[in-house]
């Protein structure tokens, strides 16, 4: 090689920013620690598809791991494992440190919602000898894909005296499963001249229930009749009780190994999983931290964060008040010194659709954890775009201790965007910044994500508390 050359490559080594797949530098040790961790985490997702189900799942696995119920009043130091459930759908972990509460929490911010089509208060009709369910979605879905695939109803039915019924149906192999029709292609000529969002309309997402009728003769909505029948047999329910249900239609799918190598994971509800259950066990995982750590599993993040269980509720600035009362300290000076992880998932490149993203500022597959300083649309809005010197601690701690990572926004400027609840935390005066795991297929019904970049968003996770 030239001398020149010699120059310019050593000068390349010391001033570009270095893009490599993960597997060309991963230790063997990590390498295999993410194996395992993909099998734990698609055992998670098969158990936990809707915030309920996680929820409750969260918190089996933390009485498991000696945490204990945090009760207003109660004493709390250094070690203790604690934890509070906001109405069974979103979950606050926290690990007293040894510092004073007043330097500060290491908060980590994941939802645990996915889209998913949700059964409207009057669900049930009869249409030609049919029954369905009319249903309205809940997230940013792509309509056409929730047609003609197997989907599970999972939910909580509060009957007329108030008793409550919890429902998964679909997942056991021995379970009938629901189905959203599309027209076969023959007679779709028409519907394939709409656009995207009203190839399949909102309206049209209505779940096939049954179609066999009462056996008595004359009746008006046999079939109606006879679902309704089944169901109170079966339930105790009648058509009334349905007003006070959250029924959740969610892909029947299990959580695969995508690829002849096993590199990707599929499954329903990545987003936010893949950063819920990191997050989740990196609490687990962590016994005598420095500073307070504090993870919330948080609902309703799909739908914009609104109404008492998701964060731009009081429910997580009233935690660190009460830990903070606990400590004789007070919750705003607590909150002021803390730093956050808002823990979401952002889009992978796919080779398949490269026009959507900016090359040198998108997420890769396989390239680790991906730190995103702003999200936002329309120059930023919306956003709470990290602080520069933020940026430069996370990134010093995470190359310190030997995580992968790499940094990507979503997509290319005006291409559309997205946010997260980082915004929301950031407004409490908190340092906040973005990290999450890259995902193909975005809120599809059946998502796919690298094992590696899921060990990494536990790894950096679970430096990120314990710093
Ligand atoms: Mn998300
Ligand atoms: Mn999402």
């Amino acid at each position: 090689m030239a001398e020149k050359e010699k120059v310019s490559k050593a000068l390349k080594e010391k001033l570009f920013l270095k893009r490599k797949n993960g597997y060309t530098r991963i230790s063997e040790a990590d390498e295999k620690a993410c194996g395992a961790f993909a099998e734990d985490y698609k055992a998670f997702l098969d158990k936990a598809k809707t915030e309920r189900e996680a929820c409750a799942e969260a918190v089996e696995l933390l009485k498991a791991n000696g945490f204990t119920e945090f009760r207003n009043g109660m004493k709390l130091s250094a070690g203790d494992r604690i934890y509070r459930v906001n109405r069974e759908k979103a979950v606050i972990i926290s690990v007293i440190g040894t510092a004073p509460i007043d330097e500060g929490v290491r908060l980590c911010a994941a939802h645990i919602d996915s889209p998913r089509l949700d059964l409207k208060q009057n669900p049930l009709y009869e249409d030609n000898e049919i029954a369905l369910f009319k249903t309205h979605y809940y997230g940013g879905i792509k309509k056409y894909q929730w047609t003609a695939i197997p989907l599970a109803l999972h939910g909580v039915i509060v009957k007329a005296d108030g008793t409550k019924l919890t429902v998964a149906i679909g997942e056991d192999e021995n379970d009938p499963v629901f189905y959203v029709t599309d027209l076969l292609p023959h007679l779709a000529t028409e519907q394939m001249t709409r656009t995207g969002t009203k190839l399949v309309k909102g309206e049209d997402l209505n779940l096939l229930v049954g179609s066999v009728p009462f056996r008595e003769d004359e009746t008006s909505e046999a079939v109606k009749l006879n679902i309704l029948n089944l169901l109170y047999e079966k339930y105790g329910i009648t058509e009334a009780d349905f007003i006070s249900s959250e029924l959740e239609a969610v892909p029947a799918f299990k959580a695969r190994d995508i690829g002849f190598d096993r590199s990707f994971i599929g499954g329903y509800g990545h987003d936010d999983r893949c950063c819920a259950y990191p997050a989740l066990r990196a609490s687990l995982d962590c016994k005598a931290p420095v500073h307070t750590v504090v993870t919330v599993l948080t609902d309703k993040e799909e739908t914009g964060s609104d109404g008492n269980t998701g964060l731009c509720s009081s429910y997580l600035e009233y935690f660190i008040h009460d830990i903070a009362e606990a400590h004789g300290s007070n919750g705003r000076h607590v909150l002021s010194a803390s730093e956050c992880l808002s823990a979401d998932v952002n889009a992978a490149f796919d080779p398949t659709y490269p026009e959507v993203n900016e090359k040198n500022n998108c997420a890769y597959v396989n390239r680790g954890v991906c730190i995103t300083k702003y999200t936002g649309a329309r120059g930023k809005s919306g956003t709470s775009d990290a602080s520069a010197e933020f940026a430069g601690r996370i990134r010093r701690l995470m190359d310190s201790k030997d995580v992968i990572w790499q940094t990507g926004e979503l997509g290319k400027v005006d291409m559309g965007g997205g946010g997260t609840v980082a915004a929301y935390i950031a407004n409490l005066d908190v340092d906040t910044i973005d990290m999450g795991v890259p995902v193909l297929a975005m809120h599809a019904p059946y998502e796919a994500i690298s094992k590696l970049d899921l060990y990494m968003a536990y790894k950096a996770f679970s430096v990120f508390i314990a710093d």
